[in-house]
């Protein structure tokens, strides 16, 4: 499956879904703030739509009741999902994502209900960045932003709203311990990939080091390449998370956050947050 029509599929989705219509239209009234930390610039989304995943409760007996919103059955009948096969053989359905943050969102699950785990599918993850020009994948370790750690999944956004993916040269600025892969095969980033994940300390309790990851393909008009940014971390939520009251910052950072792009749902937040509370919760979550 190569070069995917994703324009066509998203067409298709909003002349026949009203709700997933009406959340890709509000996108177009979403206000941006952009602070510059060091030399990169990071952007501040106010998005009400978020709500549902930010303040999701992700203890483990809310999940288990919980009916699974991946799984092929309680899917609701106007998403209508596209069946694809990953590069390692294991199957995948493409659906529209129905509270996006790109104006072109999509969620990719396993075909099957199985934990969110990336190691046996990081190739998937590569064969759908080369698939989707102009897309950037995204996968959320199980507490590390994802809403479904039950039902292994990776995200798809199109490329130029995260500030990353033209500001690679200064990531380190804002996040020092993100770590870049450049390769040109998906073999030789699996292979640099392996030998990062097995450097990682996996937490008490916890099935794998706690990781978000971007990946796209850079293409300069000779050659094209894979980039895959890791973000290891050490915390699911920030300590202003949880704070009561006035001090509350109801901010949950997963991967697009950590591209630079911060997701606020709430707009006493998105008015109030300041470069510092960025660099605050950045240095809480990260490794
Ligand atoms: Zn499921």
């Amino acid at each position: 499956m190569t070069n995917f029509d994703v324009d066509g599929f998203f067409e298709r989705q909003l002349a026949t879904w009203p709700l997933a219509r009406k959340n890709f239209d509000a996108l177009k009234y979403v206000r941006v703030r952009e602070f510059m930390i060091g030399g990169f610039p990071f952007r501040v989304q106010f998005n009400p739509g978020r709500m549902i995943s930010t303040g999701a409760r992700m203890d483990a007996a809310t999940i288990k009741v919980r009916k699974c919103f991946l799984c092929r059955e309680n899917t609701p009948p106007e998403q209508t999902p596209l069946h694809v096969k990953g590069i390692t053989g294991r199957e995948y359905r493409f659906l529209v994502n129905p509270y996006p943050i790109f104006s072109r969102h999509l969620t990719i699950p396993a075909m099957e209900h199985t934990p969110q785990r990336i190691l046996e599918r990081f190739p998937d993850m590569l064969g759908f960045a080369s698939d989707l020009d102009g897309y950037t994948i995204f996968y959320n370790g199980p507490k590390c932003g994802a809403t479904a750690p039950d039902h292994m999944h990776f995200q798809v956004g199109n490329r130029g709203l995260m500030p990353v993916e033209d500001h690679l040269d200064s990531l380190h600025d804002v996040i020092p311990s993100a770590v870049i892969i450049e390769s040109g095969t998906i073999g030789a980033a699996e292979e640099e990939f392996r030998k990062l994940y097995d450097s990682l300390p996996v937490k008490d309790g916890e099935v794998e080091p706690m990781m978000n990851i971007l990946a796209w393909q850079k293409s300069d008009g000779v050659s094209t390449r894979f980039i895959i940014v890791v973000y290891p971390r050490r915390e699911h939520r920030p300590k202003c998370y949880y704070a009561d009251g006035d001090s509350q910052l109801l901010i949950s950072p997963g991967s697009v956050d950590l591209g630079g792009l911060f997701i606020v749902p709430r707009e006493r937040d998105f008015d109030r947050l300041t470069p510092e509370n960025i660099r605050e919760i950045l240095n809480e979550v990260m490794l």
